[in-house]
């Protein structure tokens, strides 16, 4: 077995799990919140969301019909985005994710502030 990097491995449920051909499109569905077509046909189901290292984040989904499992890389944030968060924070309101089209409130992991629908990290504490 080839070593793996332990850059992105996204934990054990992201193990065999494979790259997903239209990554930009699937993206932009994940974050409106529509239901995602596999590339095997029907949908896809979120499995897991993992926070990496780097401050991105990975979705790993399992196909409904073929039981595979496809990972989708999310961005780091942005320069904007941590700022729209902060800005957020600095009010004394709850620091809700940018990206999604319904707000989701961010999650404290540590020192850290993190999607748990993205896995990506927007402030800290
Ligand atoms: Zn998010």
């Amino acid at each position: 077995m080839a070593k793996r990097s332990n850059k992105h491995t996204s934990g054990p449920l992201g193990e065999g799990a494979l790259p997903v051909k239209d990554e930009e499109t699937l993206r932009q569905l994940y974050y409106a919140g529509a239901q995602l077509p596999s590339p095997m046909g029907g949908f896809l189901e979120v499995l897991h969301v993992q926070p990496e290292e780097d401050g991105s984040g990975t979705v790993i989904f399992e196909c409904l019909s073929s039981s595979l499992r496809f990972r989708l890389p999310l961005k780091a944030a942005t320069r904007t985005e941590r700022k729209k968060v902060r800005d957020r924070m600095d009010a004394g309101m709850d620091p809700e994710c940018p990206r999604h089209e319904e707000g989701r409130r961010l999650h404290r992991v540590g020192r850290n502030f993190i999607c748990s629908a993205c896995g990506v990290r927007y402030a800290k504490a």
